[in-house]
């Protein structure tokens, strides 16, 4: 039974099986999306994939799953107002992602007829903040400190649910960087609002003003669009590349606001000791410029090596359709897509790939797209600026050749 009561309500959503009155029918194991039920001793058993999506309650006919909602406080969402960026940097360096966020809030903000707000955390900032007013914001929120200078998920998170409580902004968007990742979900906790993850479209309902945010789902079979109606911030995190940065220019004016930082903002449970860069050869697909891609069509893992020695010529990253990570041929941090990374660099070379709708999804946005494929109805040559039609063992090993004969990678 459950434990987390108070006054007898429950404080958090919960779900689990009445042992008593469970048959073991089975019913509810195939209506559960995550393969989370299981039959042990002919009773239903919850395993830790449960992630309490309550699909599995109307499957069974004894009432024997009980899905606990707590009921929540009424909060006034009129009294909530302003776009929020979480202006992520690195080293001094605001990341690509939160200048494409301010440009999706820009847009955001001018339909709500509201102002866009940065948000910058970190020591010695104050140069970033200029950037984040051409990028489209009217205001940043300057938090800095050296005990900020870098991430850390105990001062960030509480930082930032501080403000979000004092300046009540009506919706707050996080990069789906590996730092976004790790703090949007806690802030959004603290703050006791949603949170939509991974989204690949965002808009205003134009008739109930809620943020409709829209997102893969079930392993990208449907697009699912989810509202946040009763809680604010409406909170979501969005994938790199998804969104386009809309530069405003010098003279668009931003009001810098200096957040005061309190000692016990910055107390946490841990410390940085050392911070390791990992020597391995980071797949930085979401910020690269070019990039060459690789699909079934390569034929094997060994033929990858070619596209590897024309994406060293050219400073280029290597991507991949699901179809050769799927077959072993190479990581997935490398596959591009709607279940990959979602890229827009100014070069795509797409190898060998067939340009399936859920790859295109993921780099359709790129400034110019190359498709070597020797099927001349291939979908890629559809979307491409430039197709060769031939056998990319030919022509890639042609390219390579050019390039290394005097033509530079800038040329
Ligand atoms: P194929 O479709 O097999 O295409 C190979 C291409 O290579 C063909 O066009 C062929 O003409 C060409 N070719 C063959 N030999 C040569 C040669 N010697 N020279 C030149 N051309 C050659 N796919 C993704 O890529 N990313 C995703 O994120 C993704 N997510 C998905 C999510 C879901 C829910 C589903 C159902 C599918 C997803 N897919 C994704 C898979 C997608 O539907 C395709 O199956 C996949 O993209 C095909 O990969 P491909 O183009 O490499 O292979």
């Amino acid at each position: 039974m459950s434990d987390n009561k108070k006054n007898g309500q429950p404080t958090r959503v919960t779900i689990f099986i009445d042992n008593e009155s469970c048959t073991g029918c089975r019913k509810c194991v195939p209506a559960c999306p995550y393969g989370a039920i299981v039959i042990q001793d002919k009773k239903a058993v919850l395993t830790e994939a449960c992630n309490w999506c309550g699909a599995c309650v109307e499957s069974c006919q004894f009432g024997s799953i009980i899905l606990e909602i707590p009921a929540g406080e009424k909060m006034d969402v009129s009294k909530f107002s302003g776009v929020w960026v979480f202006c992520e940097q690195y080293e001094g360096r605001l990341k690509k992602v939160a200048l494409e966020l301010l440009g999706k809030g820009r847009e955001l903000a001018d339909i709500q007829g509201t102002e866009l707000a940065g948000v910058l955390i970190g020591h010695d900032i104050q140069g970033m903040a200029a950037a984040v007013g051409e990028y489209g914001a009217d205001k940043v929120y300057c938090i800095d400190n050296e005990e900020l200078k870098d991430y850390r998920t105990e001062p960030y998170a509480k930082i930032l649910e501080e403000i979000a409580k004092r300046y009540r902004p009506e919706i707050f968007l996080f990069g789906a960087t590996t730092t976004g990742r790790d703090l949007a979900p806690r802030v959004a906790n603290r703050l006791q609002t949603g949170l939509t993850a991974d989204c690949t479209g965002l808009e205003i309902d134009p008739e109930e003003g809620h943020l409709r945010q829209t997102r893969p789902a079930f392993g990208g079979n449907v697009m699912a669009t989810i509202i946040c109606p009763d809680r604010r911030p409406q909170m979501s995190t969005v994938r790199p590349g998804v969104m386009q940065a809309k530069k405003l220019g010098s003279d668009h004016k931003v009001k810098k606001v200096k957040v005061p930082v309190r000692s016990s903002w910055v107390e946490a449970r841990t410390r940085l000791i050392k911070f390791i860069k990992a020597d391995r050869c980071h797949v930085n697909l979401e910020e690269a410029k070019v990039i060459v891609s690789g699909g079934r069509g390569v034929g094997s893992p060994e033929n990858f090596d070619l596209l590897r020695r024309l994406a060293d010529l050219l400073h280029a990253e290597l991507g991949a359709s699901r179809a050769v990570v799927d077959a072993g041929w190479i990581e997935h941090d490398h596959q591009v897509g709607q279940t990959g990374k979602t890229v827009r660099p100014e070069v795509y070379i797409a190898c060998g790939i067939s340009g399936a709708i859920q790859h295109l999804a993921g780099m359709q946005n790129s400034d110019f797209v190359i498709a070597i494929n020797k099927d001349p109805n291939a979908p890629i040559l559809k979307v491409a600026h430039l197709g060769l039609v031939g056998d990319l063992h030919k022509v890639v090993p042609m390219l390579i050749e050019t390039i290394e004969n005097g033509d530079s990678a800038e040329a």
